[in-house]
């Protein structure tokens, strides 16, 4: 079924989308796909990276490209459309993923969230827009010998990536941003806050107040992101989501075409190749759209095939196709055909706690998550009086994420000198902090809630992803070894020192009534003896960190000839033609951030590169 076909069925929604309808192919069934058609690039996986990598691609008209996404399309899914509501969609589009039994959290097993539909994880996160550091691209250059993932050389693609435009009803951004930093054509709507309930000026009252590491920062993405200040996000200028599909799918392209409901199994060896002991180039990618009856289809790219299945994914095709750690893919009854032990390996995620405080407000989003008429009306606010999309709008708090202010913290010197400096330089945090006007997701049925979510950015934990067997489609093992580093416990009690004392300031004296369950009061918090602090402390933590939804690593890139790592600086798969993988699952280190902006940054210098090496 052609792309106008579902437009069709989701007319009205389209009319409040920010996807410029056209005749961009997006087919259900691979029998619709063009007869005879000939793709020079196949890209496994149609998520963030994916369609960024497509697009580019396909702006060369002798090139043509065939995406293969497991998820449904997402064009004209209302709720992804509403930023506020990804506080839903961040469960309805998912692959369900689960982590194995976590020793670092006493034995609990973790959702690990992933987009499962067309945009990926763009579709359904929380659009919050952080760069990172410029230490994080320099220690990127630096451990893979290419100054091309330098900061100063990445910005010609953050540039290609991010579009700034005016939050939507146009508020005054004066000093929420430094405009020298930020670029204005590229393809992702970003924009700072539109909504600015009374709970932004206390928490800039409080900064303003405490002064020293909790000061202003014009602007967090400037490359130094110490400080708080305003968090832009991927929104456009009428308050709606800006992900890889609205950014990217430009479907005016005869030479793009998208196959959704494809679940990728393996990537072969050309079939002359099969046998041989020559260096293999796989160029050829099998897939299923229907695992029960277990039909599969093969379909071989002339030039390359580009994974972009994200940090689960990437790592379980590689690994199904026999690219990986040889003993254990026998073990797993894969046959090995090249041996790249750190295929799956190096997982990394950032520890992360909602701690959601009682306030004393009726001011906050709460409602909107637990109360249907309240979340009725915030709809009709957003959509305009009467729904018609002439009174489109975008207002309130549905036209932004649950987030308005971030902040970046280095933990002590006492830390560091300890464990190592695990921070990507000396400008780089190794906590984040944000501050929410509500409880984050699904609010107990009263009370009102302010959030202090902690993030340990610069994570000493690593896990594996390996798979569970010899059936490609059973969902691999996921053990991202939370809190297995002394580090990451140490530090992210530290950023609950910081949040305390960020309460303390006089700003918050009647505003926080209770803390989260398992934590001490503000003034106990500061009367209690050390010792009994840091064990409640260390057991409220185990029991409450949760994925941040920022995994990456494990098809990391090293430098050309390292005896470790899988990919080359260009993103070409160790030892083997005519494949690279294009992906979270390509850093070699988290950034000190939300990870969709470095994200698109290696999707755009990947398309750059692939482009250079074939266009004539
Ligand atoms: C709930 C959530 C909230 C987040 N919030 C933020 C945020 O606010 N800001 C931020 O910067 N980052 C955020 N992130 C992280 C960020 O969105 C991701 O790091 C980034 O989008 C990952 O991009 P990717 O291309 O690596 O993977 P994805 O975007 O996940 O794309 C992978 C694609 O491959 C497909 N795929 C996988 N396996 C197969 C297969 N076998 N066959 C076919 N297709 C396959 C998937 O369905 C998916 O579409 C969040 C992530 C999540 C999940």
């Amino acid at each position: 079924m052609r792309w106008f076909r579902h437009a069709a069925t989701t007319a009205l929604w389209l009319l409040f989308t920010n996807f410029a309808p056209s005749s961009a192919a997006i087919y259900d069934q691979y029998s619709d796909l063009p007869k005879g058609k000939e793709y020079d690039f196949i890209i496994a996986g149609g998520g963030t990276a994916g369609l960024a990598v497509a697009n580019r691609l396909s702006e060369d008209s002798a090139f043509n490209v065939l995406v293969l996404e497991a998820g449904t399309s997402s064009i004209g899914v209302f709720n992804i459309t509403v930023p506020f509501f990804s506080t839903r969609t961040m469960l309805q589009y998912d692959w369900n993923l689960t982590t194995t039994v976590q020793p670092g959290l006493g034995d609990r097993q973790l959702f690990f969230p992933r987009g499962f539909i067309l945009g990926g994880s763009s579709s359904i996160n929380g659009m919050f827009y952080t760069r990172g550091s410029a230490d994080d691209f320099d220690r990127f250059a630096a451990v893979t010998g290419d100054n091309g993932w330098s900061w100063d050389n990445v910005q010609q693609y953050f540039a290609l990536n991010e579009k700034l435009v005016s939050p939507a009803g146009n508020p005054s951004t004066t000093g929420k941003f430094n405009p020298e930093v930020h670029y204005y054509d590229g393809a992702v709507d970003v924009s700072l806050p539109s909504f600015s309930p009374d709970f932004d000026s206390k928490v800039l009252d409080a900064v303003d107040e405490l002064g020293g590491v909790y000061s202003y920062n014009e602007d967090v993405n400037s490359g130094s992101p110490l400080g708080l200040g305003w968090l832009p996000r991927t929104i456009d200028s009428e308050g709606r989501r800006s992900s890889s599909v609205t950014a990217y799918l430009d479907g005016s392209r005869d030479n793009l075409d998208i196959l959704v409901n494809a679940r990728i199994s393996r990537v072969i060896p050309t079939s002359n190749e099969v046998n041989s002991t020559a260096r293999h180039s796989f160029r050829t990618v099998e897939f299923t759209q229907d695992i029960a009856k277990g039909t599969l289809t093969q379909i071989t790219a002339l030039k390359e095939v580009i994974i972009c299945g994200g940090v689960v994914g990437s790592p379980q095709i590689l690994l199904n196709s026999g690219i990986g750690n040889s003993t254990t893919l026998l073990a797993s009854g894969v046959t090995p055909l090249v041996d790249l032990p750190s295929v799956g390996q190096n997982l990394s995620d950032q520890a992360f706690i909602a701690n959601a405080f009682l306030a004393n407000t009726t001011d906050s989003y709460d409602d909107i998550n637990r109360n249907d008429t309240v979340s009725a009306e915030a709809l009709a606010e957003w959509l305009g009086k009467d729904g018609k999309p002439e009174d489109f709008r975008g207002a309130g708090q549905l036209g932004d994420t649950f987030a308005n202010q971030i902040s970046y913290y280095r933990v002590g010197k006492e830390l560091t000198e300890k464990y190592g400096d695990l921070s990507a330089g000396p400008t780089s945090p190794h906590l984040e902090i944000y501050p929410g006007n509500g409880y984050f997701l699904t609010p107990p049925p009263t009370g009102y809630y302010m959030s202090m979510t902690t993030v340990v950015v610069s994570p000493g934990s690593r896990g594996s992803i390996t798979i569970n067997g010899s059936n490609p489609f059973t969902p691999p093992i996921i053990n991202p070894g939370y809190l297995t580093a002394d580090f990451d416990i140490a530090a992210m009690k530290e950023a609950l020192r910081i949040v305390y004392t960020f309460l303390n300031a006089s700003v918050w004296d009647t505003y926080v009534l209770e803390p989260p369950a398992g934590l001490p009061s503000i003034s106990d918090f500061f009367d209690m003896d050390a010792r009994d602090l840091d064990a409640q402390l260390e057991t409220y933590i185990r029991n409450s960190t949760a994925s941040s939804a920022h995994p990456v690593g494990t098809v990391a890139m090293s430098a050309k000839g390292a005896s470790y790592g899988v990919l080359d600086p260009d993103l070409k798969v160790k030892d083997v033609d005519g494949l690279r993988v294009v992906d979270a699952s390509a850093f070699p280190f988290v950034t000190c951030s939300h990870t969709q902006v470095p994200v698109y940054v290696f999707a755009e210098r990947a398309a750059a590169l692939i482009k250079n090496s074939w266009q004539g």
